[in-house]
């Protein structure tokens, strides 16, 4: 039997990272911490309520999540203007994103990022028939700016993706940098929305911005957070989005009815109630992240400056000989990125002693390139 697949879809695999029980997981930047046992106590509570309701479909709006989403970015970005119909949210930041192209993607549309990036960006435009333009960063993985507001005018893309901190190379973007490319998205005649992905905002350096605190001055800026990565709730599924209201009312009228559950929602909100403890060892993953740039340097490494909670680190000579003995050794880092570099996730400082004995043990800098 024949399937009608898509002939873009023929002979392709699912994306996703090996799953793998060893003692050192280092591959998909989660938070190695996980949460406090008070923090348990009070999601399972808030989850056996929710449970009494789930004859009943949950509230389609979340209004109760999202003022409570709009309270805690309002804080973290000190941005205060912010009310809930700010506020978008759904099945981790993944989704966030597919509705985006939905509404604002599509055929005979482009969208342009800066590559190397996430690799699911081109995926959202893949199975939404949008098409991909991604433009280099440099050498050392910088937008070049001109370059970039140049394609914007040229390309005339409906959307420009960009992370800050951007995974796998843990750049992050001036508010000047920002605003050059919002003012070059604005500028598109058909429009242009600039979407800025945050996932990783919380890990970011002192005195490293986030966009979220000049949405006030950009109808067509959009910005995308998670709790997966510092909110150590991978596992929860919760995205959200922040943005003028007619961005948010775009997307309620593509996303499924109901598509965040009575679970998700009452878990999400109990996260959001003690956010300080599950955040609390945020601190201790980007000090521990700065030792092991800092580690991986003396040992002869080029490492990319990083905001995130992972580090990019090459040139190695054969990454997937290296990839395989750090694996052998109980530690999984991730092939990704450009040929030659690997990126390692910021586990706890156990973790991260296993990944620096191991590496010696297979590599040395003499044998990179
Ligand atoms: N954006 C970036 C840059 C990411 O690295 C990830 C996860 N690896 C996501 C978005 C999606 O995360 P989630 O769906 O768990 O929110």
């Amino acid at each position: 039997m024949t399937l009608p697949l898509r002939d873009e879809l023929v002979g392709l695999e699912p994306y996703g990272a090996p799953q793998l029980d060893v003692v050192a997981r280092l591959n998909v930047n989660e938070n190695p911490y996980a949460p406090p046992q008070s923090v348990v106590d009070a999601i399972a509570a808030a989850v056996r309520k929710a449970a009494e309701g789930l004859n009943r479909y949950p509230d389609r709006d979340f209004t109760a999540l999202r003022v409570d989403l709009a309270h805690y970015l309002a804080a973290e970005s000190h941005v205060d203007f912010l009310e809930p119909k700010n506020i978008w949210a759904a099945n981790g930041s993944n989704e966030v994103m597919l509705h985006l192209h939905q509404a604002f993607g599509g055929p005979g549309r482009r969208v342009l990022s800066f590559a190397p990036t996430y690799s699911m960006y081109p995926e959202y435009a893949r199975d939404t028939i949008t098409d991909f333009v991604t433009l280099p960063r440099r050498a050392d993985f910088t937008l070049d700016i001109d370059a970039a507001v140049a394609a914007i005018a040229d390309i005339a893309p409906s959307m420009v993706i960009v992370a800050s901190p951007n995974n796998p190379t843990g750049t992050a973007l001036s508010l000047d940098e920002v605003r050059a490319l919002a003012d070059a998205a604005a500028a598109v005649p058909q429009g242009c929305v600039l979407v800025v992905d945050e996932a990783y905002a919380e890990f970011r350096r002192a005195g490293v911005p986030s966009a979220a605190s000049i949405i006030p001055e950009y109808p067509n800026l959009a910005v995308s957070r998670t709790m997966s990565k510092a909110f150590a709730l991978a596992g929860g599924r919760l995205g959200y989005l922040v943005a003028h209201a007619p961005v948010v009312d775009a997307l309620r009228v593509v996303r499924l009815p109901y598509h965040l559950s009575a679970v998700t929602q009452a878990t999400a909100r109990a996260a959001l109630a003690h956010h300080k403890e599950l955040q609390a060892q945020v601190a201790e993953i980007r000090a521990e992240r700065d030792d092991t740039v800092g580690w991986l340097r003396e040992q002869g490494y080029t490492v990319a400056d990083t905001d995130a909670n992972f580090a990019l680190f090459g040139p190695l000579a054969d990454r997937e000989a290296v990839f395989q003995g750090l694996l052998e050794r109980g530690v999984l880092i991730r092939v990704t990125g450009p040929e030659g570099w690997l990126r390692v996730s910021i586990g706890t400082p156990q973790e991260m002693a296993l990944f620096r004995s191991a590496l010696l043990e297979v590599t040395t800098p003499e044998v990179t390139q």
